[in-house]
């Protein structure tokens, strides 16, 4: 949601009509209350606003990017760790290995499961991480040709939060909470 310039609480979007035109906008929740005097902002310039903040979120990587990591080979190395503690099991079962040595062989691989499982989660936030840097390259690249809808949809997708500052005659974001 975008946060009002004035006291940052969320903006709404609204219509105004004017000589049989709708021009829309973004006002302060707060405002119809007058809990605040936030002006009404023009949609048109939020949406310049996002098609820079956009733009630039990808190209200087405010959005950080992260090598890829491969999750499948770690789940395959978890399965084969799993898998040798079952057969340490059967063989100690089996009276083929100590006590000693069974505990000592199953301790590892459990650590070692440890560790993988940590790379696997660090590897799934970093997909997702790429994941929503790919979104905003493709929000930013058809930027002109998507509708408002669309546009505000996509946005609320991948931000929660997003502050405005008015900056003379413009809207200029300056900051962002991601999802
Ligand atoms: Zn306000």
């Amino acid at each position: 949601m975008i946060l009002c310039p004035e006291c940052g609480h969320p903006m709404k979007g609204t219509r105004v009509s004017s000589r049989g035109y709708y021009y829309k906008y973004y006002r302060c929740d707060r405002a119809s209350d007058h809990f605040c005097n936030g002006k009404l902002i023009r949609y048109e310039k939020l949406d310049k606003a996002f098609a820079e903040y956009i733009h630039d979120a990808f190209q200087i990587d405010r959005i950080e990017i992260k090598e890829e990591t491969n999750t499948k080979d770690i789940q395959r190395e978890i399965k084969r760790c799993k898998s040798k503690i079952e057969r340490l099991k059967d063989l100690y079962v089996d009276g083929d290995i100590s006590k000693k040595k069974y505990k000592n062989d199953v301790g590892e691989l459990n650590e070692k499961i440890y560790d993988l499982e940590q790379k696997l989660l660090s590897a799934e936030n970093k997909i997702s991480h790429d994941h929503i840097r790919e979104n905003l390259k493709r929000l930013s690249e058809f930027w002109g040709l998507i509708d408002d809808n669309t546009k505000m949809e996509s946005i609320r997708g991948v931000f929660d939060t997003i502050t405005v500052e008015i900056q003379g005659n413009d809207v200029v974001i300056t900051d962002h909470t991601l999802l």
